[in-house]
């Protein structure tokens, strides 16, 4: 069964897309946690990060050099922004589609919520 992502890929499903190319689409998180919340998603889909294969490196690094690219058209690579990416449970993972969480535009905080102690 396709992912909710693999439906917004292919058109099925509205969202707020702001870059697509032949291996990536990025759209805006439907549930924006800072001003500047968009989604990285390779088209492929790749469940996890456990799931990249050694033969997806090109593809991600792609992932990356368009998360920078975004960060510099939403005006916040100068001031700073985080990616994220969630894996299975413990990462708190949801959309079991391989993403980047690209999020600025105010100051983040730390890390995670608590320190381990
Ligand atoms: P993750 O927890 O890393 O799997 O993140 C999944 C993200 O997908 C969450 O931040 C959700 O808010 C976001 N999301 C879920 N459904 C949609 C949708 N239809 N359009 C855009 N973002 C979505």
């Amino acid at each position: 069964m396709d992912t909710l992502f693999q439906r917004i890929i292919a058109g099925e499903l509205p969202a707020d897309i702001v870059y697509r190319d032949k291996l990536v689409t990025a759209f805006r998180d439907i549930r924006p946690r800072a001003p500047t919340h968009i989604l990285i998603v390779p088209n492929k889909r790749i469940a996890t990060a456990n799931d990249i294969g050694d033969d997806d490196e090109a593809l991600i690094g792609h992932l990356f050099t368009v998360a920078r690219d975004l960060a510099k058209r939403e005006g916040i690579a100068e001031e700073g922004y985080r990616l994220i990416i969630n894996c299975n449970t413990h990462g708190g993972q949801e959309v079991y589609h391989l993403h980047v969480h690209l999020l600025g535009g105010r100051p983040l905080g730390p890390m995670l919520a608590s320190p381990i102690s």
